[in-house]
């Protein structure tokens, strides 16, 4: 029997009911079995809506009033939600988002792991989930003799003009003002994407939490940055705690954000951060966790599963610049870092450093490549972290995990899907997966981080 026409129009108006949350964010209503996405709608709603796209399977709607609004509906607190698009789910209460965060998660273990019982706990909140993020990247853009800076408009490169991001730390926000009001009082000029002419692209700010150090970084097209001088000083003299402020210069017509050259224009070349007893240094480039209060929660939950003695083993695949390394370190014997960038390894050998950590050891190199070459050595782990990017473990990795044989393998992961996909694999190659805890790095946003344990059978 084939599929019965779709059984809406595109540009009709019809009223909905919403039943589900897609991992998106998006109210999921059905109109006699046919899933209609609509954008800020809520389970549980029902609302009027213009059918603006239809496929064989689903379709797209925008909601354009609603009638019965849910419970967990809120008053998205941030005026440019709708149109930034940074930000998914300030609609809705905040505990529906970590509901819906544990639902995907679940979905995944089900759908891709196919391990239905396996616990998929109540994802880990903040206690105060906005002006968490520690790093803030603002395009530059020009509006006659004004520089205005704001993030660009959903699907666009427009730039919306804002006076606070509500998930940045507001040294950022007070960081970024001053910059754009300071080089625009020397005249400095905005990059024009479309001409590739002009100056400033963008400006990057960092902040230490814990320590209250700040950076600042001037990204321009061009080599120099005009009245350079002046525009340290002024920057100085408003923000006393800023230790670092950097011109990075990126002369590409690319939507990468910061190019290969870096000049110190005053203090260090780094700013440090504490996550729990451990100290960081982070330079313009590294990768550090943006949300470091949930990064805690999540470390001890990683360090938990591990369940150090002292006497193990660890390897920590993915090891950026130590931060998961370090935390192992101090409760195991010996902890091996691979990292695929140079400098961040550099960074994790300085922190090793720092810290007075002298059990870490910290190599460069492909995950997938370095794993047989330490088994060929005789490296035999007890206890296998990975922390990798969205698109999961290699799979000759998770070979060399399985043959590897540790007791335990704790997987931190920023994907349910990829997560589920590779929890399949360690299962078939002799690995129980014990649980997983989703952790809420990103409120208000729609993306999810997870920790899950594993065992050897
Ligand atoms: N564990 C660190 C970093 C996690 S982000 C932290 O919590 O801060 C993922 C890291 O994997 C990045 O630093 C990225 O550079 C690195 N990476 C990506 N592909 C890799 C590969 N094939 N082998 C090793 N590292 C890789």
């Amino acid at each position: 029997m084939s599929k019965p026409a779709p059984p809406v129009q595109k540009n009709d108006t019809i009223e909905v009911t919403f039943e589900d949350l897609t991992h998106e964010g998006n109210g999921v209503g059905k109109i006699d079995g046919y899933p209609l996405f609509v954008p800020y709608a809520l389970p549980g709603e029902t609302g009027k809506v213009k059918v603006i796209k239809v496929k064989k399977n689903f379709g797209f709607g925008k909601l354009l009033d609603v009638t019965e609004a849910s419970q967990d509906r809120v008053d998205p607190p941030c005026p440019v939600y709708v149109q930034c698009g940074g930000c998914q789910l300030q609609h809705m209460s905040y505990q529906l988002q970590l509901d819906m965060k544990q639902k995907q998660v679940k979905d995944a273990m089900h759908k891709i792991a196919h391990l239905s019982d396996v616990p998929v706990h109540p994802t880990i909140g903040m206690e105060d989930p906005w002006y968490y993020r520690n790093k803030v990247q603002i395009p530059v853009g020009q509006d006659g003799e004004r520089l205005k800076a704001g993030f660009y408009r959903k699907r666009s490169h427009e730039i919306i003009e804002m006076d606070t991001c509500m998930i940045q730390d507001e040294h950022n926000n007070r960081m970024v003002e001053a910059v754009r009001r300071i080089a625009e009082k020397y005249g400095v000029e905005a990059y024009n994407e479309e001409k590739h002419r002009g100056v400033l692209r963008h400006i990057m700010v960092r902040t230490g939490q814990t320590t209250g150090d700040v950076m600042v970084v001037m990204v321009t097209r061009t080599k120099q940055l005009p009245y350079a001088e002046q525009i340290v000083e002024e920057i100085r003299e408003t923000y006393p705690n800023v230790k670092s402020i950097v011109h990075n210069v990126n002369s590409k017509k690319t939507n990468v954000i910061l190019g290969d050259k870096t000049t110190v224009l005053y203090g260090d070349d780094y700013i440090v951060d504490r996550i729990g007893d451990i100290e960081f240094k982070i330079s313009p480039k590294s990768f550090y966790q943006v949300n470091p209060v949930q990064t805690k929660k999540l470390y001890d939950q990683a360090l938990a599963y591990a369940d150090l003695k002292g006497h193990e083993t660890v390897i920590d695949a993915y090891s950026g610049i130590g931060t998961i390394s370090l935390f192992l370190a101090q409760q195991a014997k010996k902890v091996y870092g691979v990292e695929i960038v140079a400098p961040a390894v550099t960074d994790a050998k300085k922190n090793a450093k720092l810290n007075g950590m002298n059990n870490a050891e910290f190599f460069v190199g492909e995950a997938e490549k370095v794993f047989p070459w330490w088994k060929s050595q005789g490296l035999d782990p007890d206890v296998i972290v990975v922390d990798p990017p969205r698109k999961g473990c290699d799979e000759e990795l998770l070979k060399a995990m399985i043959e590897m044989q540790p007791e335990k393998i704790v997987y931190v992961s920023c994907s349910p899907s990829t997560l589920a996909r590779d929890l399949r694999i360690l299962e078939d190659g002799g690995f129980e997966t014990q649980e997983v805890q989703p952790v809420d790095m990103f409120p208000q946003t729609g993306h999810i981080e997870n920790v899950a344990w594993l065992k050897r059978k």
